[in-house]
């Protein structure tokens, strides 16, 4: 299908496209990568009057570090955060689920800023930027602000950007030396989606018990979460594999889970309760090889 009828316009800076937001309204849409939102508008789920490309914006590129943190410009492609040495290094478990997006096309096109602002209940970041603490930055006619991961996802396709506000970057603070990850995720065969994604953080003391750990799930729900009854339940405590299953287990605490053509519910629950327990002991593994 087609998409409706709509103008183009090019924005020269950021400042520039928040003021044709505020100009045009609800019937104004960014695009970036375009590799989400051109998919649902052939299908008419969305209907935008006027696009306002934001996609060569140098302001929005590049990746710096700054007082401990990884700053990532909002038009960083997955194959750019995917292979930025910076990140592979300082934050691989962000770089290893930007690996994992789609397929080399959408990698090379799609952005995080993007992916974000989307908020595709199976898009795998909100993960990484759920577990790894991240900032969100938006800018918008008030200026900038920064939102925690915590508060950004909200619903589906739901998060707390205005509609005149623009995500301008992520800043993700660099985890302790030594500390393990892992995402583990199954996806859609057809699309690469995650059904399922989880992504982990492990720190331990130097006895090798759990210091932090911090764990985030995407695709099982309409909103991805952080699993804080699982968290809770491990710290302080030895990575052994028992208490890890029992912790695990409570990841779906307080969550309802989607129903769909991709699984049931009740899969999907199952589904999450082992990649939290396969996460946990891959980050726990890698923290032992690296401590
Ligand atoms: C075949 C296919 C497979 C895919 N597989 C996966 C997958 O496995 N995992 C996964 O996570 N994703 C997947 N995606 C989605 C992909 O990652 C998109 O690149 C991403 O979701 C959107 O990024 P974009 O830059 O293309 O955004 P766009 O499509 O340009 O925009 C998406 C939405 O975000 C808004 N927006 C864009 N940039 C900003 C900004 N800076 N500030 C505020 N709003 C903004 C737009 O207005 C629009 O509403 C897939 C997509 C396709 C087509």
């Amino acid at each position: 299908m087609n998409t409706s009828p709509f103008v183009y316009q090019r924005a020269n800076s950021v400042d520039d496209a928040i003021s044709l937001l505020q100009q045009h309204g609800d019937g104004a849409k960014l695009i970036a990568g375009g590799h989400s939102l051109l998919p649902i508008m052939k299908l008419r789920l969305a209907e935008p009057d006027m696009l306002i490309d934001i996609g060569r914006l140098p302001e929005l590129q590049g990746t710096r570090r700054e007082h401990g943190e990884i700053v990532i410009g909002a038009l960083a492609t997955h194959h750019q955060v995917a292979t930025d040495q910076e990140i592979r290094s300082s934050i691989p478990l962000l770089a290893d689920t930007a690996s994992r997006v789609g397929d080399r096309q959408v990698r090379n096109r799609g952005t995080i800023g993007g992916a974000l602002a989307h908020a595709d209940a199976a898009a795998d970041y909100p993960a990484a930027i759920l577990a790894l603490e991240a900032t969100i930055v938006a800018r918008g006619p008030g200026g900038a602000r920064q939102i925690p991961a915590r508060e950004f996802f909200l619903d589906f396709l739901t998060t707390a950007l205005a509609s005149d506000e623009i995500l301008t970057e992520i800043r993700v603070p660099v985890p302790a030396d030594g500390h393990g990850w892992s995402y583990q995720k199954l996806a859609n065969q057809a699309s690469g989606y995650a059904i399922v994604g989880v992504g982990a953080i492990a720190i331990l003391d130097g006895s090798g018990t759990f210091d932090d750990v911090r764990v985030g799930v995407t695709g099982t729900a309409a909103v991805a979460w952080r699993a804080a009854a699982t968290e809770a339940a491990l710290r302080g405590q030895k990575p052994e594999s028992g208490v890890v299953a029992a912790a695990a287990d409570k990841v779906d605490d307080g969550v309802e889970a989607l129903d769909d053509l991709h699984g049931s519910a009740e899969y999907r629950l199952r589904v999450t309760r082992g990649l939290t327990r396969r996460a946990i002991l891959q980050a726990v593994a890698r923290a032992q090889q690296r401590g």
